[in-house]
């Protein structure tokens, strides 16, 4: 092993998160040390959500000392909580060049699910969405997408990993696949991160081929589709998406994915007062997804004052749900949880917002 060898600057350091058994194993063995220090290695990283080398009891002192001089182990900065009135949390991650992205842990029944951005701002702009509007910053690493479950599950989680993960945070994460798919690869592994793969759901505008190549993948991962709208003329007005990849193409798409036995596609389909929410949307969107093994998730817009939509009032928003529960849809309501903090669907902004909210918000702070 090279001890004599000068360790990089600090600020040159690769990062350990990420990095899958075979490259964890390559590492090792190019600094000379045993093939089972990368699985020790592994399973600090992900199954312990270790914060620093020194916790590594069982792995000897010189390996964990040029670890540490040659790599960093890769996490976030939380750089602000905000706690809903209903539990939910909004947390802020500050990323290592000071962007800021958002994520949302709710409290279900006695579990927890959490939110995860895997882009910092997002390039689709959607028409309803405050993330389209802020617009896009950049591509989220690997290390970046895991990190926040992993800071989740120590900080605020006693040690266990949140029960459920959905892909809603900031971002479209079929634009950022090469990512995703390593860290779908590290949640779901049993010796990783250990969070079953029917727990996992990435959610998607409608990119096709993303589509396509996660279910090349064979991950298991639910998909849901942002559907929002039931015909193109109204979906190419709130989602430039759609123009590239149009309705029908979409449902093509979402027959032929590749389901298991028992599980179903989940279409989100946000309502937006006077636009998509009257009965004749209802019997169009009825007829679209006819047979297909599917839910509905109705979310009732969140507002946000800069965007030129209302909220639906509950009655729409329950006639809406019952004409399809009569056609035999399974179609839930999704009240947005912590509206209060900003932390609804489609709320979280990151970029400047966030930045100006985080001086409100310093504590507390996660470790590297
Ligand atoms: N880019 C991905 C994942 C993040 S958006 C996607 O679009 O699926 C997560 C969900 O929030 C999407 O279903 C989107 O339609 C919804 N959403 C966005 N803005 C919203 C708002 N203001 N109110 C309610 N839901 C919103
Ligand atoms: Fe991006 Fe999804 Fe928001 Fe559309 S709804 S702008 S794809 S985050």
């Amino acid at each position: 092993m090279s001890d004599s060898a000068p360790a990089p600057a600090l600020e040159s350091r690769g990062v350990l998160l990420g990095m899958d058994l075979p490259r964890l194993t390559e590492i090792v063995a190019s600094a000379g040390y045993p093939a089972f220090r990368a699985r020790q290695l592994y399973h600090w990283l992900y199954n312990r959500a270790a914060f620093d080398f020194s916790e590594m009891h069982n792995i000897a002192r010189d390996f964990r000392t040029w670890l540490a001089g040659n790599y960093a182990m890769g996490h976030l900065e939380i750089a602000g909580v905000r706690e809903s009135t209903d539990g939910t949390r909004k947390i802020l991650f500050r990323l290592s060049d000071g962007i800021i992205v958002e994520g949302v842990l709710m409290r279900e029944r006695n579990w927890l699910t959490q939110c995860v951005s895997s882009q910092a701002g997002c390039a689709a702009g959607c028409a309803f969405c405050t993330t389209g509007y802020d617009g896009f910053h950049r591509q989220m690493t690997t290390a970046e997408i895991i990190s926040q479950i992993l800071l989740a599950k120590r900080v605020f989680n006693d040690g266990f990993c949140p029960r459920n993960i959905v892909f809603m945070g900031m971002g479209e994460p079929m634009l950022n696949l090469d990512n995703v798919i390593p860290a779908l690869r590290i949640l779901s592994d049993p010796d990783g991160m250990a969070i079953a793969a029917r727990r996992i759901t990435v959610s998607t505008a409608g990119i096709l081929p993303g589509i396509e190549r996660l279910a090349r993948e064979n991950l298991n991962v639910n998909i849901a589709i942002s559907l929002n709208a039931p015909d193109n003329d109204l979906r190419n007005r709130i989602m430039p998406i759609n123009k590239a990849h149009p309705i029908g193409s979409l449902i093509s798409a979402c027959r032929e994915y590749p389901l298991r036995r028992r599980r179903r596609i989940t279409f989100e389909y946000v309502m937006l007062g006077g636009f998509n929410d009257s009965l004749e949307h209802a019997r169009k969107l009825a007829a679209l997804l006819l047979g297909l093994p599917c839910k509905i998730n109705l979310i009732p817009w969140n507002p946000d004052g800069r965007l030129p939509f209302r909220r639906p009032s509950d009655d729409t928003v329950n006639q809406f749900q019952q004409f399809l529960h009569d056609r035999h849809f399974i179609a839930s309501i999704r009240y947005s949880k912590g509206l209060d903090i900003g932390a609804a669907c489609g709320q979280l902004a990151g970029g400047a917002a966030a930045r100006a909210r985080e001086r409100l918000d310093k504590e507390p702070r996660g470790r590297r």
